[in-house]
């Protein structure tokens, strides 16, 4: 089954409009690798400004899941379209953890995204507490079920894995591990969703860099990667749209 591999950098509270320099780099390394999908969730502030500047296509990081309303500081996913965005994050672990969301709400932000014709990139991912207590994969299986916005399909929806324990620490799982969790995704999927499954793409994140992203890049299942700290500048973030491309 072939899918094209997508490397999504998230900025996460980084950047600044000199910071959008880099999107230049980033732009000439998606052009020069026509098979990967490249994107860049910067900060809503930048979001804007950086479709603007060029061919790199842009996401957010979180939205409200309603429309509009008296809801101070949030966005919507209407108000991200407008602005540019193509794609919005939502569920990420520091968003369940530092805000409290559940994956119901997860599930309607989702639902908000697809609503108005994005693309959700839909984060789950396991606590280290819970790998170590051997539940792994049923945690991810029940955040997944739980935040699956209705109406998902290939085209509207990318599922990143990202254990939480690999998040900024520079640790990753063992391919192997990967590969079990991926399939175990994929095949909770197809049950969730039939046959479209399996054009769904899982991305893998979680301390990738250009050292170990070929390695990941080269899992079964794993088709592409959600990317933090290596995404902030084009020497860090190039090598691994390459490996994407290698893989
Ligand atoms: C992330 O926050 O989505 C992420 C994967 O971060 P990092 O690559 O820095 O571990």
């Amino acid at each position: 089954m072939s899918r094209r591999k997508l490397v999504a950098g998230n900025w996460k509270m980084h950047g600044s409009l000199a910071q959008l320099a880099e999107l230049d780099a980033i732009a000439e390394a998606a052009r020069a690798n026509p098979q990967v999908d490249v994107a860049i969730c910067p900060p809503f502030t930048l979001i804007a400004a950086a479709a603007a500047r060029g061919d790199v296509t842009i996401g957010a990081q979180d939205t409200h899941p309603n429309e509009k309303g008296a809801h101070t500081g949030d966005v919507s996913a209407a108000m991200l379209r407008e602005a540019g965005a193509a794609l919005v994050i939502v569920g990420h672990s520091e968003r369940r953890t530092d805000h409290g969301e559940s994956s119901a709400l997860v599930r309607a932000k989702a639902e908000a995204v697809i609503g108005v014709g994005l693309t959700a990139i839909l984060c789950i991912g396991e606590t280290e507490g819970e790998r170590l207590a051997g539940r792994a994969v049923e945690v991810v299986e029940e955040q997944l079920s739980g935040s699956l916005p209705s109406g998902a399909d290939a085209a509207n929806l990318v599922i990143a894995y990202e254990p939480v324990w690999a998040i900024g620490t520079g640790r990753t799982p063992t391919a192997e591990d990967v590969a079990e969790m991926h399939a175990a995704i994929r095949a909770k999927l197809r049950t969730l969703l039939g046959n479209p499954a399996d054009q769904v793409r899982i991305l893998y994140g979680g301390s990738v860099k250009a050292s170990n992203a070929a390695e990941l890049m080269a899992v079964a299942n794993v088709d592409g990667a959600l990317v933090g700290g290596a995404s902030l500048t084009a020497a860090d973030f190039v090598p691994i749209i390459e490996a994407a491309a290698g893989a």
